[in-house]
Formats: C-alpha cells, sequence, structure tokens
C-alpha cells in the first residue's frame, strides 16, 4: 500500500472508530473511556481493561461452529463495567503472561467466578458474516467458567493492582525422564 493510501485508511478507521464510541456511549450510557477495552479486544484480541475513578474489564470468549467442512470462529466480548467479585470458587495453580512482561509467572486463579457490574455489554462477532453485534446483557452479574474466569481475574488484578504479581518459572524443577 502506498504511504498516502495508508494515512487515508488509518484515518479513516480512527473517524469511524470515534463514531462506534459515541454511539455505544450514547445507546448503552457508558462512559467513553470505559468502552476501550472492549474496542482493543475487538481490534487486537485477548482480553483488556481500563482504570481510573472507574473501570472496565473486557474479556473474550471463542466457539468454532463447524459443519465437517466449513466452519467459522464466534467471538464473544463480555465487556464489564465497574466489576466485582460476589463469588469464586476453587484454585488453579497456572502460568501466565502479561503483555508487558518477557517472561510467564506462576499464578494462583480461581477456577469459577461470579461477577457482577453496573452494566455488562456483549459483542458477537461473526466472521463468516462479517457482523458484530453490540448489545447490553439483561443481568448484571454472570458466572464465569474457565478459560473466562482466568482471563478476568488477570484483568482484575491488574485494575486492583496494577501489576500481577506470581513467582518465576525459574524456580521450577526440571526432571529428566527416560
Ligand atoms: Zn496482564
Amino acid at each position: 500500500m502506498k504511504e498516502e493510501n495508508k494515512i487515508e485508511t488509518a484515518l479513516r478507521f480512527l473517524f469511524e472508530e470515534k463514531k462506534i464510541i459515541e454511539k455505544i456511549k450514547r445507546r448503552f450510557k457508558i462512559r467513553e473511556e470505559l468502552i476501550i477495552p472492549m474496542l482493543f479486544s475487538i481490534k487486537y484480541g485477548g482480553s483488556w481493561s481500563y482504570v481510573n475513578e472507574e473501570c472496565s474489564i473486557a474479556v473474550k470468549d471463542r466457539t468454532t461452529i463447524f459443519d465437517g467442512n466449513v466452519g467459522f470462529t464466534k467471538e464473544k466480548i463480555y465487556l464489564f463495567i465497574n466489576p466485582e467479585v460476589v463469588e469464586s470458587r476453587g484454585i488453579v495453580y497456572r502460568l501466565e503472561k502479561c503483555g508487558s512482561k518477557k517472561e510467564r509467572v506462576l499464578v494462583k486463579r480461581a477456577y469459577e467466578v461470579h461477577v457482577k457490574a453496573d452494566k455488562i455489554i456483549v459483542a458477537e462477532i461473526n466472521p463468516k458474516t462479517k457482523t458484530i453485534l453490540i448489545r447490553e446483557e439483561k443481568l448484571n452479574n454472570i458466572l464465569l467458567k474457565p478459560p473466562l474466569s482466568y482471563s478476568f481475574m488477570h484483568e482484575y488484578e491488574h485494575v486492583m493492582k496494577r501489576e500481577i504479581e506470581g513467582e518465576d518459572i525459574f524456580g521450577f524443577s526440571i526432571i529428566y525422564g527416560g
């Protein structure tokens, strides 16, 4: 792509994004900065969070629908506005990598987590029909199961403490078999 075309595309994209944010803000009555994690999940994938006086967390779920020949991977992004953990169940030891860190760390996450929020907005992406449906969930609480519970708790830790705390992988013992 030529340089001027690239800039034009980037500008058009920025303009489109601004319009989308405006629309979501008005329709669902949410402050615009709280929408950003969902927009990032749509654009870059993965989970994101935002924190200031208020906070929001976006986590992404994926399911593949396959008819034996052709399929598509549907994505469902949950955006939690000012979420709170009501209850959590179980402990799972796992390695997680944070975007800003080089190595993975050992963390303990809840297996299931019951989350309530001021609002839960859902974006359903269908790559086959090339549509993104954005709607508000009727309930303001939801039970998250793995792997969504892990993604949520990772972002929740960012919201509460900014940095993810964990043990580094170099403390693991290597066992040579065979
Ligand atoms: Zn992280």
